[in-house]
C-alpha cells in the first residue's frame, strides 16, 4: 500500500521552489508507510499532513552598516517547524546559501532527531543569507545585533532556543545573547552553546562531533569492530569535523583529510589537529594553509575529489548533498565499511542507495549528529537550575544518549521490516513520539 505517496506528491506541488525541503519530506514519509498502516487513527488526525506544515515561518530584514559606512541589508528566517513534545528548538545558519528550503528542510530533520535525543525539545531552524567570510568582527558583531532585534520578538527560554550550525560559533552566539540582554533586560537560556562564562555548558563545543564517534562507534560494534586503526576521511573543517577528528583520534584512527569549501588536504600520516585549530579557530584561515606548516600533505581544489581517497570509514561534516552517487561508489570500491552523517543530509537520496545496497555500515544524520542538540538540551538544564556540570558529567551523558539513540535506531529498523536501515529505523524512532504527542494534543494547532 502506498498510503503517502499523494501526501509526498501533495507537498512538492505546494513547496514548488523547495528542492532540499522537498528532499527530506520525501525521505522521511517513504520510511513512514509501514507506520501509517499500523495507526489509522494517525491518518484520520492528519498527523501525516499536519507534520510537513511548519507551524510557524518568519522572515524578516536584516539591516546593518559595514566598516565603510555603506547599508547591506540580508534576510533572517527562523521556521518554528513542530513543538508537539517541547519548545522549538533548531540551530542558526549564517551563509549565503541560505533560503527558504534550506532552513524548512532543516527545521522539519531537526524535528525528530529532537525527539530521538529522548529530551523535551520542539524542532526549529534559522539563519541569513549574510556571509560572515572576511567580515571584520565588528561586522559580524553589528549583523548579529541586527539579527536579533527582530528575532528576539520570537524566541524566549520557555518558547524557541536557538543555537548554532553553519557559520555561527562562540563569537557569534556572544553578540547574539549580549543583544537579547540588552533587548529584554533578561538573563536566560534562551540561546544555547553559550561561553563558558555566562552560562554555556562544558562539552558543548565538541558534542556533535564527539557524539557523531560514539553514534558510529555503536555501529561498529554491534559487528565486532571498531575505530581503532581505522583510515578515516572528513569532510568540513568546521565545528563539528574538527571535534569529530578529535575523537575519531582518540578512539585510535588515523583521520588523514579534511576540506574546506575550496578544496581537502590530505596528510597520510595523520592530520595535526593542532594546527587546524589553530588555522581554522584562532585564525579564521582556509585549510589550504596546513600544507605551510606539514609540506609532506597535499593540497587539492575542489571539495568531491575527498571521496576518492581509500579509507574505512567516511564521515562527511560539511553541508547538504555533498556526496553523491559517483562519490558513493568511489568510497565503496574503495573499501569504506562505515559512513556517518556528521553534516546534516550530506548524501543525496541516490548515494543513500548506493550505501543501503551495498550493505555498509550507514548513520544517518539525525541519529548520528543528535549529540549537539542533546548537548544544547543540557546547557538548558543547567541554565533552569542555574548550575553546571562538570566535563565528564556531560559528555557521560551525551554518550548514554548516544546509545540509546543506537538502541532506538536498530530497534525501530527491526520492529518495522526495515532490518540493518538506520535511515528508515531513525526516521520512524523520531517521528513516533512526535506523532504520539500530536495525537494527544489535538487537531486546532
Ligand atoms: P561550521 O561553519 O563550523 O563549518 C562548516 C564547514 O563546512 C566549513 O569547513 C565550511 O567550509 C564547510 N562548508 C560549508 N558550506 C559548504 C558548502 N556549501 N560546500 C562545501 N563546504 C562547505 O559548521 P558546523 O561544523 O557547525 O556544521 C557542519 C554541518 O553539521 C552542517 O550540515 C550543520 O547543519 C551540521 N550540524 C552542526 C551541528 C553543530 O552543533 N554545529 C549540530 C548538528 C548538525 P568554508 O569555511 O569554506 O565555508
Amino acid at each position: 500500500m502506498n498510503l503517502l505517496s499523494s501526501l509526498t506528491q501533495h507537498v512538492i506541488e505546494k513547496n514548488p521552489n523547495e528542492p532540499e525541503f522537498q528532499q527530506a519530506v520525501k525521505e522521511m514519509l517513504e520510511s513512514l508507510e509501514p507506520v501509517a498502516e499500523l495507526h489509522p487513527e494517525w491518518i484520520d488526525a492528519g498527523i501525516f499532513d499536519r507534520i510537513v506544515e511548519p507551524e510557524r515561518q518568519i522572515i524578516f530584514r536584516v539591516s546593518w552598516i559595514d566598516d565603510n559606512g555603506v547599508v547591506n541589508v540580508n534576510r533572517g528566517f527562523r521556521v518554528q517547524f513542530n513543538s508537539a513534545i517541547g519548545p522549538y528548538k533548531g540551530g542558526l545558519r549564517l551563509h549565503p546559501s541560505v533560503n527558504l528550503s534550506i532552513i524548512k528542510f532543516l527545521g522539519f530533520e531537526q524535528t525528530f532527531k529532537n525527539s530521538l535525543t529522548g529530551l523535551p525539545i520542539g524542532g526549529a531552524k534559522g539563519g541569513s543569507d549574510f556571509n560572515p567570510k572576511g567580515k571584520s568582527d565588528r561586522e559580524i558583531m553589528r549583523f548579529c545585533q541586527s539579527f536579533m532585534t527582530e528575532l528576539s520578538k520570537h524566541i524566549g527560554a520557555d518558547t524557541d532556543v536557538p543555537a548554532g550550525d553553519i557559520g555561527v560559533g562562540g563569537r557569534e552566539i556572544g553578540f547574539m545573547y549580549g543583544q537579547y540582554k540588552r533587548l529584554r533586560n533578561e538573563f536566560t537560556g534562551v540561546l544555547t552553546g553559550k561561553g563558558l562564562s555566562y552560562g554555556g555548558s562544558l562539552a558543548r563545543t565538541e558534542a556533535t562531533g564527539y557524539g557523531m564517534c560514539y553514534f558510529v562507534e555503536e555501529m561498529l560494534k554491534a559487528t565486532e569492530n571498531s575505530f581503532k586503526d581505522k583510515t578515516v576521511v572528513i569532510s568540513g573543517s568546521g565545528n563539528v569535523a574538527i571535534y569529530g577528528a578529535e575523537k575519531a583520534i582518540q578512539l585510535g584512527a588515523n583521520v588523514v583529510a579534511l576540506s574546506d569549501s575550496d578544496g581537502y588536504i590530505y596528510d597520510p600520516a595523520g592530520i595535526k589537529l593542532d594546527t587546524v585549530k589553530k588555522i581554522k579557530e584562532v585564525n579564521r584561515q582556509r585549510i589550504s594553509e596546513y600544507v605551510k606548516y606539514h609540506p609532506t600533505s597535499k593540497y587539492h581544489k575542489g571539495c568531491s575529489g575527498i571521496w576518492t581517497i581509500k579509507c574505512d570509514i567516511a564521515l562527511p561534516c560539511a553541508t547538504q548533498n555533498e556526496i553523491n552517487e559517483s562519490s558513493a561508489n568511489a568510497l565503496i570500491s574503495n573499501g569504506c565499511i562505515a559512513v556517518g552523517e556528521g553534516a546534516n543530509m550530506p548524501s543525496t537520496p541516490e548515494a543513500i542507495n548506493v550505501f543501503l545496497k551495498s550493505k555498509i555500515l550507514f548513520g544517518p544524520a539525525k541519529a548520528v549528529n543528535a549529540g549537539g542538540v542533546a548537548t544544547s538540551a543540557l546547557e538548558m538544564s543547567q541554565n533552569s537550575i542555574r548550575y553546571s556540570w562538570t566535563f565528564e558529567e556531560v559528555d557521560n551523558k551525551l554518550k548514554a544518549i548516544m546509545s540509546d539513540i543506537y538502541m532506538k535506531t536498530s530497534n525501530a529498523a527491526k520492529e518495522y521490516g526495515f532490518e540493518g536501515n538506520l535511515l528508515a529505523g531513525a526516521n520512524i524512532a523520531g517521528f513516533i513520539k512526535v506523532a504520539d504527542a500530536m495525537y494527544s494534543e489535538g487537531i486546532a494547532y
